[in-house]
């Protein structure tokens, strides 16, 4: 085995490899904001401020990053997220803004309520069996609504992230009603309650009031479970899958890459955040780290990677 290793052929055999264009930079934009500030448990992640999109655009654009997922952060949030699908919500000019700056970025957004909820919660919630919950049926309109708003806006792919049954089925059928046959859906099909989420509700201001997201979210021990809810959303007409978290979850994404959509990897705030603590210790040598990350990713089967890396990436395939 160890002629195949010697170190002038070491690159011929290489059986994966990081391409800048599979890499999809999320990113924040606060409409509260006149200037960027800094996400503080995600060093070299910010919020940014609407005026500051088309730079940030063609910036990532010049660098190579040929993808990104918006998240808005609005000025007023409420009772049932109505600025979510405003027609001149923070995302829908943020997404005007990016195709007039860089008319070849592909545009994905999230879709999803919990950033503009006043509860926090992932839908429009009210009383159940078991105490105040996220309300399934009644959401499915609004998660619509908030997708074709996007779809006016501009945006190429639209990613439903509230795990609501049915939503993808909700949210095809009310694309193609309104014009929008061409519009991608990107399911945040497997998504764990997970505890890696933490420095991204301090990014997207997105917490909530009371109970948790397990009533919604799979189980990280639930790897059936997890493969059905992506089962589900092809037959919902899915046009890519994803799994959230990336890193922890790599038996779940190879199980998923057999459905036979492109599958996305979204590593999420809390493995970033765990990697830059220890790379600003000392303690690990975050360039390697992050590659070895993302290649195992790629192993797994992820065809996208969404990480918080990706310009930073871009920049060291470059150098490599
Ligand atoms: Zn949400």
């Amino acid at each position: 085995m160890r002629r195949l290793r010697r170190r002038n052929l070491q690159l011929l055999f290489k059986e994966f490899r990081i391409f800048r264009e599979s890499l999809i930079a999320p990113l924040f934009v606060d409409e509260n904001l006149r200037g960027k500030i800094p996400v503080p448990s995600m060093p070299g992640v910010f919020r940014y401020a609407e005026p500051e999109i088309p730079d940030l655009a063609r910036r990532l654009y010049r660098a190579g990053i040929r993808a990104i997922l918006l998240f808005g952060i609005p000025r007023g949030k409420s009772e049932n997220a109505e600025a979510a699908y405003a027609e001149d919500g923070i995302v829908q000019r943020s997404i005007r803004a990016v195709r007039k700056a860089v008319p070849e970025m592909v545009i994905c957004t999230d879709v999803c309520a919990c950033e503009y909820t006043t509860h926090g919660h992932c839908g429009i919630v009210g009383e159940t069996a078991q105490g105040m919950d996220v309300l399934n049926d009644v959401s499915l309109d609004l998660m619509a609504a908030i997708a074709v708003s996007h779809a006016r806006a501009g945006a190429d792919i639209v990613a439903p992230s509230c795990m609501l049954d049915g939503v993808v089925f909700w949210t095809r059928a009310a694309l193609d009603e309104n014009g929008f046959e061409d519009v991608l859906i990107l399911s945040y099909s497997t998504k764990f309650a997970s505890a890696l989420y933490g420095p991204f509700r301090e990014a997207a201001d997105s917490g909530y009031s009371f109970g948790d997201r397990t009533t919604y979210q799979l189980p990280p021990s639930n790897a059936r479970e997890a493969f059905r809810e992506s089962e589900l959303d092809v037959g919902e007409g899915a046009d890519l899958l994803m799994v959230k978290p990336a890193g922890w979850y790599l038996d779940v994404l190879a199980r998923i890459k057999s459905l036979g959509l492109p599958v996305a990897a979204y590593q999420v705030s809390g493995e970033y955040a765990m990697i830059k603590a220890a790379a600003e210790k000392g303690w690990i040598d975050e360039r390697k780290t992050v590659l070895e990350s993302l290649i195992s990713l790629q192993r797994a089967g992820a065809d996208l990677i969404i990480t918080y890396y990706a310009e930073q990436v871009a920049g060291w395939l470059d150098e490599e």
